[in-house]
Parts: C-alpha cells; sequence; structure tokens
C-alpha cells in the first residue's frame, strides 16, 4: 500500500515516489531491478565522502548518538541534534545540497561533547590510538566553526577556487596547479577520443609532487565499489539482452582498472542500448560538485520505462532534425545531422548518491561532448519523481500568492503541467544535444560558467519551440496559447520565486538556478516585454508581449550558443556575472518574507521505497514486492548499517 510521507524539517520535505507498473514487470526484469538496485544503494559513502573530507565521520559519530537508547530524547538540543543529522542525510554531508554552503547546528559544542561522553568508549567511531577529546579537536571546528570549510563548491570569481572549496576532490593542490595538470593531460593526449580527464580521481599533491589516487577497485573508495561491483555482477544474470550484459562488464572493468578509455567504452554502448526496458546510471557522473567541474560526484539511478509517457517523447526526437534546422542560432552552429536523440519518460526504482534523496527530474547523457556528437545521447525524464511534486504542488497557495492576476493563474493552472512535462522533455532531448562546438573549441573552455551556459542553452532551446505551432501540430500541446503559461512561470521563477531557495545576504550559486536568473534577468532588462510592478508592497511579475518574449529568447538562444560553439570565456563569464549570480537584497526580503506565510518547504527529496524480496519455503526468491512504509530516518540509518563501506 502506498502511503504519503509527511516528513519535514528545516527548509526540506521529503515525499515518496510511487512505482507504477511495477508489478506488471516479469520476475527477472524484478530481480534485475533489484540487484542493480543494490549497486546503487552501495555508492553511498563515495558521494558523502566526495562532500566533504569529514561528512562520513561526522555522519557517524551523530548517528552513534542518535541511536544511543541511554539518551534523553524530549531535550531541545536532541530535537535539534536530529534535525542536524536528518539535514547531512538529505545533502550527503554538512553543507546544504543546493546552495553548497555549509549549514550549521543548532545545538552547543558543549552538549554534543556531553553526549559523546555519555556513550561507552567502544561504541565511538575512533581510530586507533584516538580519543574523544582528539575527535572533538578534530571535527568539532568543521561542525561549528562558520569560518571552517564554509562552501563545499565556491565559485567565486577571483578566488582560489580549488583551496576554498571543501569538496574533497583535491588534496594540497592549489586552483592553478590543478588546472596546470589537466590541461597537460589534455594537451599531451593525441587521439580522437579523448577520455574524461579527471573524472575519477582525488588529486593529491604530496612531497611536492601530483598524483591522482583513483577511485577503483584497489584504489580510494575500494571497499564501496568492490559491492557495486558485486552487485552489478549479480544483475548481469537477469539483463534483458546481451547489449545490457556488455555495459555491466565494460562498466566493472572501469571500476576494477580506473581506466578512463573502459568508461568511455562503456559510454558508447549505453547509449546505445535502446532496446530493454529497464536502464541504469551508476557512477562518477555530473562534475557540478567540482568548482573546476572534472571530478564526477557518484550517483546511482535504476529506472524503467513509463512506457504511456513515452510517446510524447518520442515524438518530440523523431522530429530532432526538424528541431534543429529551424533553430533560431548562426547555421554554423547547427548539427548538420542530430543522431541517436532518444528520450524516455521513465519511472525512478531506486535512487542512489548525488540523486538521493533530492534528485533531478531529466537526466541527459553521456556527459563527454564528442561522445555525444558521434554516438548521440540518452535523455529521460521521471515521471514519478515529477508526478510526485505536482501532487504535492497542488493546493499549497505558492502560486496563488506570487502570481499576478486570476486570469494568469487560470492560464498555469490549465496548462501548467502539461508545458512543464513539455518543458523538460524539450530541454533533455533536444536542448543539450543540439548545436556544435566550432572545430578547435575546447570543450572546457568556459570553465567554472560552462555548466550554467550549457543548461541555459538547452532551457533557451525548450522555451524557444515551446511557442512554436510544430507543437500543436504535433499533438503535444492543445493549443496556440498554452505556452503562456511556461513563459509566465519560468520567468516568474527566475526573477521572483527562486530567491525562495536563497538565504538572506547569499548570492546565487547552482547552475540551473543561474541559469534561470540568467534567462529572465536578460529579459527583463534588454527590452519591454517584461516588468516588474508593485502592488500593495508586493512585487509581480507582469508580461506586456508574449510574442516579442519569444523574439528575445531567440536572440539570446543565438547569443548563448555562440558563446558555447566558439569557447567564449569572457563573454560567458560577462553574462553570467552580470544576470545570474547578484540578487537585488530588497526584492529578496520581500520575496522570503510572504515565501514565509506559506508555510512550505523550499526543497523536496524522496524516500525510496524498499525492495522486498518474497521467499518460498526452500528460501528461494519468488517474486519482490514494494514496500511503502519506511521512514525517513529508519531508512537511512539502515542504510548506514546495510551500505556503510566506509568507515
Ligand atoms: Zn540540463
Amino acid at each position: 500500500m502506498f502511503r504519503y510521507s509527511d516528513e519535514r524539517f528545516a527548509d526540506l520535505q521529503l515525499l515518496r515516489y510511487q512505482l507504477p507498473g511495477f508489478e506488471q514487470l516479469t520476475f527477472r526484469q524484478k530481480r534485475y531491478i533489484y540487484a542493480l538496485s543494490k549497486a546503487t544503494l552501495y555508492g553511498r559513502d563515495i558521494t558523502f565522502d566526495q562532500f566533504g573530507k569529514y561528512n562520513l565521520r561526522i555522519r557517524k559519530i551523530l548517528e552513534t548518538v542518535y541511536t544511543n537508547p541511554d539518551i534523553n530524547r524530549h531535550t531541545e538540543d536532541f530535537m535539534a541534534l536530529e534535525v542536524y543529522l536528518k539535514r547531512i542525510w538529505f545533502s550527503n554531508g554538512i553543507y546544504h545540497h543546493y546552495g553548497c554552503g555549509k549549514f550549521l547546528p543548532g545545538f552547543s559544542e558543549k552538549y554534543l561533547r556531553r553526549v559523546l561522553e555519555e556513550i561507552p568508549v567502544d561504541n565511538l567511531p575512533l581510530r586507533e590510538g584516538e580519543t574523544l577529546d582528539d575527535l572533538c579537536q578534530e571535527l568539532f571546528p568543521v561542525i561549528f566553526d562558520p569560518t571552517v570549510l564554509p562552501k563545499r563548491v565556491n565559485k567565486n570569481d577571483g578566488e582560489d577556487l580549488v583551496m576554498t572549496s571543501a569538496c574533497h576532490f583535491y588534496q594540497g593542490v592549489s586552483q592553478h596547479e590543478a588546472e596546470t595538470f589537466y590541461q597537460q593531460q589534455k594537451s599531451s593526449y593525441q587521439g580522437d577520443e579523448p577520455p574524461s580527464f579527471g573524472l575519477n580521481s582525488t588529486l593529491v599533491k604530496k612531497d611536492g609532487c601530483l598524483y591522482e589516487d583513483v577511485w577503483r577497485v584497489g584504489g580510494r573508495y575500494s571497499k564501496a565499489i568492490e559491492q557495486i561491483v558485486y552487485w552489478l555482477e549479480q544483475a548481469k544474470y537477469y539483463a534483458e539482452n546481451s547489449r545490457q550484459v556488455r555495459i555491466i562488464e565494460l562498466l566493472t572493468d572501469y571500476y576494477k582498472t580506473g581506466d578512463l578509455q573502459c568508461f568511455n567504452a562503456y559510454c558508447k554502448e549505453w547509449v546505445s542500448e535502446q532496446e530493454g526496458r529497464i536502464d541504469f546510471v551508476n557512477g562518477f557522473i555530473e562534475v557540478y560538485g567540482d568548482p573546476l567541474a572534472l571530478k564526477g560526484s557518484w550517483e546511482g539511478i535504476v529506472e524503467y520505462k513509463d512506457l504511456e509517457a513515452t510517446k510524447r517523447t518520442q515524438t518530440i526526437s523523431r522530429n530532432a532534425q526538424w528541431f534543429e534546422d529551424h533553430s533560431p542560432i548562426n547555421p554554423r552552429f547547427r548539427k548538420r545531422q542530430v543522431k541517436g536523440v532518444t528520450a524516455n519518460a521513465i519511472c525512478a526504482a531506486m535512487l542512489g548518491g548525488d540523486e538521493y534523496p533530492s534528485t533531478a527530474i531529466g537526466i541527459n547523457l553521456p556527459n563527454a561532448d564528442w561522445i555525444r556528437a558521434e554516438y548521440g545521447s540518452k535523455s529521460i525524464t521521471i515521471s514519478n519523481i515529477t508526478d510526485a511534486y505536482n501532487k504535492a504542488a497542488r493546493g499549497n497557495g505558492f502560486k496563488e500568492e506570487f502570481v499576478i492576476d486570476g486570469e494568469t493563474l487560470a492560464m498555469i493552472n490549465r496548462y501548467g503541467d502539461v508545458c512543464d512535462d513539455l518543458h523538460t522533455d524539450l530541454h533533455e532531448c533536444l536542448g543539450h544535444g543540439s548545436g556544435q562546438l566550432l572545430p578547435g573549441t575546447d570543450p572546457d573552455a568556459l570553465k567554472a560558467y560552462g555548466n550554467t551556459i550549457e543548461e541555459a542553452r538547452a532551457d533557451l532551446f525548450g522555451l524557444y519551440y515551446i511557442a512554436d505551432d510544430k507543437l500543436v501540430e504535433l499533438g503535444l500541446l492543445p493549443d496556440g496559447e498554452a505556452y503562456k503559461a511556461q513563459y509566465y512561470s519560468y520567468m516568474m521563477n527566475g526573477l521572483l520565486t527562486q530567491l525562495t531557495r536563497i538565504q538572506p545576504g547569499h548570492q546565487i550559486e547552482e547552475a540551473h538556478m543561474r541559469n534561470r536568473a540568467l534567462i529572465a534577468h536578460w529579459c527583463l532588462e534588454n527590452g519591454n516585454t517584461l516588468s516588474l510592478i508593485k502592488r500593495e508592497g508586493k512585487s509581480y511579475l507582469r508580461i506586456n508581449d508574449y510574442v516579442s518574449l519569444r523574439q528575445q529568447i531567440a536572440a539570446l538562444l543565438a547569443e548563448i550558443q555562440r558563446i558555447k560553439s566558439e569557447g567564449d570565456y569572457e563573454a560567458a563569464r560577462e553574462l553570467v556575472e552580470r544576470y545570474a549570480v547578484k540578487v537585488d537584497p530588497v526584492i529578496h526580503e520581500e520575496i522570503l518574507e510572504r515565501y514565509k506565510h506559506l508555510n512550505l518547504a523550499p526543497y523536496k527529496g524522496f524516500i525510496n521505497p524498499r525492495l522486498v524480496p518474497v521467499r518460498n519455503e526452500q528460501g528461494e526468491m519468488t517474486d519482490i514486492q514494494v514496500d511503502y512504509t519506511e521512514g525517513y530516518a529508519q531508512q537511512m540509518l539502515r542504510y548506514s548499517t546495510e551500505y556503510g563501506t566506509l568507515i
């Protein structure tokens, strides 16, 4: 039976997602999902460690306190500790999952020290020869001092981004040293299938020398990776076709050797597998967690096709070439032939690592530009996650507060869901895969601005086409007015409501948020299509001219594509720094105040379902059932016990 979750703390809310159609899968398919899910959950500790050197130890001591049966659970300090621990579980560490700033506990050092002293020394996660004093001395400044390692990923222009970021991808290395190190790797590479240099290692400086500590069996994170490999090899027996078997073999080879060419081989094979109902991502994938955008954060997801929703994305994909040919960019930057754009609506069956508990609603992989150009990319939108978001947002008062008038609100209520899905599809299925770099352009030329520019490109592509008659013609939108709902919601979000996710005094850091701010502020400041008006002290967005707004979107798309295609770092910097980063403190305060009255959580994450084997009297597995009853803390503690490998 499905049970909704009402777990809520800090700025977070935990939802559940349902696995529609899971029962109808064959037993073999369920076993495939089951084994892949295990491989997904075993990566959790890697993500924790990547997101901060002290994360695992801090989690461990807090879990030890939290599960101490003798502790008084009714004090304010304990409740603050509970919230802090729940936030750490949510963020895979002590930094906000979205803003990347360190969050501070609501209890004192004295309290933590006292409750640690109450625990028998043998139960404490002490290293050999280490005392409680040593432990406190090491960890307390990291936990309590706001000036110690304050940010997971620092992107402030002009600072040493590596030295000032707390993510655990570099040890004793400066930004300049890291950049030089990888620049050398890149320039000494001769072939035409370049590996993603730096993707799967910690760059360490020891005794004046730089070397990569590679994440593989026998290397760093070995204990976790061995378990991932074990479960991938189990999964192989239940694969749906021989290509899936090969994918798993290439991936386990890569995990065993750490060889990035194996990863390339795996990516090529993975992107070509289209037949199976079940698919997965498992590995060091997205580079948002690294200020230099080289190192892959570990993530996992297991998924199965949502056959109904996939019809929609297939319609888009079938017409990919038409969209590419009509894109309002300089023809030099268009792809002659859009290859292998595939898109599936899928249901998530298990989330792990950087995708858990907070997860994306769409994924487009692989990331390497040359693989995308030659082999295409696979795009998914996650329909059961979107569905859970939509259900949670219904009737919560948010739109009523921020949308300018009843007419606009009615329009959004009528078209909002279908437009949102469609924009995500366009972004993922076409946007990221569109356009091309000019020959000789370094794909990393935009450096720290690359992610924001890339997301803006995909979003603009979606915004431009959602207003195109073609979508009505293809039966994807009911009429030529629907797109206005998306334009309004998008611009309102970029100018106003996404500020609810930013702390007072902070700037915009996250790439997707930067991209939305960039687009909305650029349109506001470069024309008369948008106005911010005040009514009874409240700011609202007014769209004066939807048709001209689309022309602005086309112009910005053309410029963003030029920047990407030419690798124009200066122009990227200029755009991002001017439109995407800064926050107007007056509007920010107003939005936060209005938002506070709604009493909503700005961020959502998901409790995983539990896949429970059904066994017969001989102990053989005969079926797998989905259980939706596990609580958040219960799940997190179980994961720490069952899938804890690195401490
Ligand atoms: Zn994207």
